[in-house]
């Protein structure tokens, strides 16, 4: 399930060891963001509580995401809102990394590379500015869709002329 590269913090050592009072859902949330194979939305995030404890309520859910997002635990994303409005929480990692977001199936695929450390790098010296946080987003088609759409004989830039001179049709499962 943890297989992200980037490495997460382990959210409730820091938040224990930052002092903070935990309360019994407080700790259950945060277990469940740090558990996540996938990046959460708060909605998704309550539903899987709730299947935990019945008790737990939006509020709780909303004022923890602050917590954490206020002692820099977790990220806010809106991973090119495929999701429309919503925004997506996961456990900082401890080496930045991108998210490329596939239009067509909506899979996000995290990367990381020492070219990315290296940019860092770069834009801090040059502008003397101290990075605190960085959030890069590609948008864009993965391997899986760009091989289905191969094998259909047709190709992003087809798809894009025929979207245009057609209203979109239902997406094929
Ligand atoms: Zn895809
Ligand atoms: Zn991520």
């Amino acid at each position: 399930m943890k297989t992200n590269p980037a490495g997460r913090h382990v959210l409730m050592q820091e938040l224990a060891s930052q002092g903070l009072r935990m309360t019994e859902q407080r700790k259950l949330l945060v277990k469940i963001i740090q558990e996540a194979s996938s990046h959460l939305d708060a909605a998704t995030l309550l539903h899987l509580a709730r299947k935990r404890d019945a008790t737990i309520n939006r509020a709780t859910v909303y004022r923890t995401l602050e917590l954490l997002k206020s002692r820099r635990l977790v990220e806010e994303l809106d991973l090119m809102h495929l999701g429309g409005e919503k925004h997506f929480y996961e456990a900082r990692t401890l080496n930045d990394h991108l998210h490329l977001a596939c239009f067509d199936c909506g899979k996000i695929i995290e990367y990381t590379s020492p070219a990315f450390k290296r940019l860092k790098q770069e834009i801090s010296r040059k502008n003397g500015f101290e990075i605190g946080v960085v959030r890069l987003e590609i948008g864009g088609c993965c391997k899986d869709c760009r091989a289905k759409a191969r094998k259909k004989g047709t190709n992003q830039m087809n798809r894009q002329r025929s979207s245009a001179k057609h209203p979109p049709r239902a997406a094929a499962a």
